[in-house]
């Protein structure tokens, strides 16, 4: 397979617009699509588990190897470092595979330079007091972390320009059909298809 059979999504938002739950119900959706774990200086919240939901790990040893070239793009997030793994998606573009990036705006510009070829999505709240009940309600964090997560909130919104696609997660199911239709769409694309169905392509003519 070439390496333009996978797709890359990244996948943006303010916390507490959603993005999560979102993203987890497009893997369920569409199990091929494969989701890359950060790594983070930031500490577990109640639940979290190392390699799954992130790799958690000091700010000594996140910055070693952001020295080392480890990492395809990283980003001061809320305070603490967030990082995405070079050699993961190298892997993972290697074989074709459909991924998912769950970043900041920082992170999302990065990727977009490297992979133009990149497909970007916004998730924007229906209202900023929305985003601000979900964010109280959702009781992990400190007081101090929600009014700090909240002024973060507005300079993510305020990035929402540079995505391709913008999502308003007001109601979830019509968020998660867009979200879905969104990734089927990129991997429609001819180069896509041309990569999964070569052989197909060449017997009708079209390679
Ligand atoms: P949280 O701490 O709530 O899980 O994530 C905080 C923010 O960091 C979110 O906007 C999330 O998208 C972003 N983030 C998570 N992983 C990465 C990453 O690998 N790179 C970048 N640039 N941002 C990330």
């Amino acid at each position: 397979m070439s390496s333009h059979a996978g797709s890359i999504l990244i996948i943006a938002a303010p916390s507490g617009a959603g993005k999560t739950t979102l993203v987890r119900a497009l893997q369920q959706a569409r199990p091929h699509i494969r989701h890359s774990v950060s790594f983070t200086t930031r500490a577990p919240r109640e639940g979290e588990k190392h390699g799954e939901d992130y790799f958690f790990t000091t700010e000594d040893d996140f910055l070693a190897r952001r020295d080392a070239g480890e990492f395809l793009e990283w980003a001061e997030v809320h305070g603490n470092y967030y990082s995405t793994s070079r050699i993961w998606i190298d892997e993972q573009i290697a074989q074709g595979a459909d991924i998912v990036l769950e970043i900041d705006w920082q992170g999302a510009a990065q990727v977009q330079a490297l992979y133009p070829e990149a497909v970007s999505v916004f998730i924007a709240p229906p209202s900023l007091e929305v985003l601000q009940q979900r964010l109280q309600t959702r009781g992990k964090d400190s007081a101090a972390t929600i009014e700090r997560r909240l002024a973060a909130a507005r300079s993510e919104l305020a990035h929402a320009g540079q995505f391709q696609y913008i999502i308003i997660n007001q109601d979830f199911e019509l968020a998660r059909q867009q979200l879905i239709g969104i990734a089927d769409t990129a991997r429609c694309r001819f180069l896509q298809q041309a990569a999964l169905n070569t052989s197909l392509f060449q017997s009708l003519g079209i390679l």
